[in-house]
């Protein structure tokens, strides 16, 4: 079962909703601006519709407009007051508002649409952030000194990364006698927080449907009477002029059961039980992982969302983890969650670079039940043991000593371990800062004794250096400048052009790895002790290229080609025609623990162990098929691009990794029977 916690991102669809929306599909799909008998009663649902939203929102009077959402109810909004803007700088220059206010931690739709609008129509007024205090609510010494010149004030009800409730009372007190209109979205705050719309003196107040359970492409835009307006839709005069184009019947169908489930108080948990949810996954989270920081004060959040981070944990590593085990988390907003950028609702709040850079979002919907929760809650701790299993966490725990070269990916570049299991010692080369912590706490975890810390190219004054200090205290290390041994293997310096250095790693079999900072530093005569077989391993690797050949130091991401991504059907006919196919779990020990149901059988061998096994795929005759698979097809893109350069052109991956993989669970049987037994 899927553990969902995303519900700020979005929700599934009630089944009293989808009921309702299938309905106005089916039998009551009349277009309400019909007079005849079924257009009638499409038109009775809407009134109906708008009637309920009237009563749970606190807006008796103003209108309730239906659209597509509330991107598009914040552009309305926007427009509306802009043009009354304009328009009252025309009458009145001297006294017309010069600024435009938005909170800092607002969604970008906010910004974006002032800055868009302000600029469409020729405005040019002065765009600014209200600043946020640590826990995130809006400095409201700042607004009442800058309230008098603003024309339109933007604060949104609750955050939807970190939860924080803004002090809507406060803000309204604040802006009292200040000319500026107040836009307040309130998507997050929908069937969680009371809104009273009316009595606040809200102006605009856009929602989403699909944020509380009704489906996308339809919301809502409360506007209060005698606020200004502008329709941002012309066209057939629906919704009574002021948004043009017939009515999305089924989602304001679906959006009414769910306002008629609010107004029954059955299918949500009051606030005091999602509060006590909330403690019990904050709870299970704390005991999972040791170190973890909450993001926002508890006693500020709307009971159902949780931000925090893991100190020495990457936002990335967390999400795959929780993926494995089927918990559904984000990191950040679910807007920007694809691009690996620190949060800057989280940077606004001034919380340290580490926290805005690892930050997780959990998040759940009022209808979730003690069932869920328990469930959730179980899945979290088990994602804490996955972790202290395979050593990764901040605490004890039991994996076997590793062997071989372990790569630690973080923002600065690559770290790499050499461990030998047998002699029970290891080399580190380049520590990178943001992962000292938790390699220490690794090293320990894994039994190893650091032999040496060393560094590649020029010596230099840098995290590195810090961070190589940490380790060598910690573990007592003595430098050395001579070649190390770990067992069979030998570390041996490599000198290059200037006083920069690398290391050639040397196991007795097969190709040699040398480790050097980049690549477009290594003049082809400095490493002219290697061998062409032998393998260059890059501390900076910004396109994952993992290794490359002595004297390559070129190469980007597009330079493959893209038959390197497969999917489920392409990998069953590979399976089925070419048995020497190989399948490759290219995900971390803890994730391949939590997800055992879903793999597909196969070798695993984890990212970060893949540079042992690289010679090995390599000396592999030309025509054998990889295929590499993980969650996401993103880390085992990776490794077949990268093998593909080295010269092994049938490496694929698994296009959309296991998350794609058409009905998972039933696949395992099947295929592992296809498959080759591994050595
Ligand atoms: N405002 C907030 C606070 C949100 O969380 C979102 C969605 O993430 C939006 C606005 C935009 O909503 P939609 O994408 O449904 O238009």
């Amino acid at each position: 079962m899927e553990i969902y916690l995303d519900a700020n991102a979005t929700t599934p669809v009630l089944p009293q909703a989808q009921a309702a929306a299938l309905a106005a599909m089916a039998s009551d799909f009349g277009n309400p601006s019909s007079i005849h008998s079924t257009g009638l009663k499409a038109k009775a649902t809407i009134d109906s519709v708008r009637a309920s939203a009237r009563r749970v929102l606190g807006a008796p009077t103003g209108r309730l407009i239906f659209l597509s959402g509330a991107t598009e109810g914040i552009q309305t909004a926007v427009l509306s007051a802009l043009t009354a803007l304009k328009q009252r700088r025309k009458q009145d220059p001297g006294t017309a508002p010069s600024l435009l206010l938005y909170g800092a931690t607002e969604h970008k739709a906010v910004p974006e649409a002032l800055r868009h609008w302000n600029a469409l129509l020729g405005l040019d007024l002065t765009v600014l952030a209200i600043p946020v205090g640590p826990d995130g609510r809006h400095d409201l010494a700042w607004l009442r000194e800058h309230a008098p010149r603003a024309g339109l004030v933007c604060t949104m009800a609750a955050n939807n990364e970190t939860g924080v409730i803004s002090d809507l009372d406060g803000i309204a007190a604040t802006l009292a006698g200040s000319p500026a209109l107040w836009m307040v979205d309130s998507v997050q705050a929908l069937g969680k927080l009371p809104l009273a719309l009316l009595e606040r003196g809200i102006d605009y107040a856009p929602f989403s449907g699909h944020k509380l359970y009704a489906p996308k492409g339809i919301g809502l835009l409360y506007v209060r009477e005698g606020a200004p307006f502008m329709p941002l839709m012309a066209g057939g005069g629906q919704e009574g002029a002021a948004r043009s184009g017939t009515e999305n019947m089924a989602g304001i169908a679906a959006m009414g059961a769910v306002l008629a489930a609010l107004e029954e108080g059955r299918c949500f948990r009051p606030s005091a039980t999602l509060h006590g949810y909330r403690a019990r996954l904050a709870a299970a989270l704390e005991e999972a992982f040791p170190g973890l920081q909450f993001n926002a004060p508890a006693a500020h959040t709307l009971p159902t969302t949780l931000n925090f981070s893991v100190p020495g944990c990457s936002a990335r590593l967390l999400l795959d983890l929780f993926d494995a085990a089927g918990v559904r988390v984000s990191g950040g907003s679910a807007c920007g969650a694809s691009k690996a950028l620190p949060s800057f609702v989280l940077q606004a709040m001034g919380l340290p670079a580490w926290r805005t850079a690892s930050a997780v979002r959990l998040s759940f919907g009022p209808a979730a039940d003690e069932a869920f929760i328990d469930e959730a809650c179980a899945r979290i701790r088990a994602c804490g043991q996955a972790l202290r299993e395979s050593c990764q966490g901040l605490a004890a725990g039991s994996a076997e000593t590793a062997d071989g070269v372990v790569r630690w990916l973080a923002d600065g570049g690559c770290c790499h371990v050499v461990a030998d299991r047998r002699s029970g010692r290891c080399v580190v080369i380049d520590p990178q800062p943001e992962i000292v912590e938790r390699l220490v706490s690794w090293l320990r975890c894994q039994r190893l004794n650091v032999a040496a810390v060393l560094r590649t190219g020029a010596p230099r004054d840098d995290g590195i250096e810090a961070a190589a200090a940490i380790l060598r205290s910690a573990f007592s290390v003595i430098a050395t400048d001579g070649p190390i041994r770990l067992g069979e293997r030998r570390l041996a310096p490599l000198r290059m052009k200037g006083d920069a250095i690398g290391f050639v790693l040397d196991n007795g079999l097969g190709p040699r790895l040398a480790f050097v900072r980049d690549a477009a530093g290594v003049p082809k005569d400095g490493l002219a002790a290697l061998e062409p077989e032998d393998l260059v391993v890059c501390t900076h690797d910004p396109h994952n290229r993992l290794a490359r050949r002595v004297g390559d130091e070129h190469g980007d991401a597009g330079e493959v080609g893209d038959e390197w991504a497969i999917d489920a059907p392409a990998l069953h006919r590979l399976l089925d025609n070419e048995p020497s196919a190989r399948l490759i779990d290219v995900r971390e020990a803890y994730e391949q623990c939590l997800g055992a149901g879903l793999a597909l059988g196969g070798q695993a061998v984890p990212l970060s162990c893949v540079l042992d096994a690289l010679p090995g795929w390599l000396a592999l005759p030309a025509n054998t098929p990889l295929v590499f698979f993980c969650r996401s097809g993103n880390r085992s893109g990776q490794v077949a691009r990268a093998l593909r350069r080295l010269g092994h052109a049938r490496s694929f991956s698994l296009a959309g990794g296991l998350a794609l993989w058409p009905h998972a669970a039933q696949e395992v049987a099947t295929l592992d029977e296809r498959m080759p037994a591994w050595e």
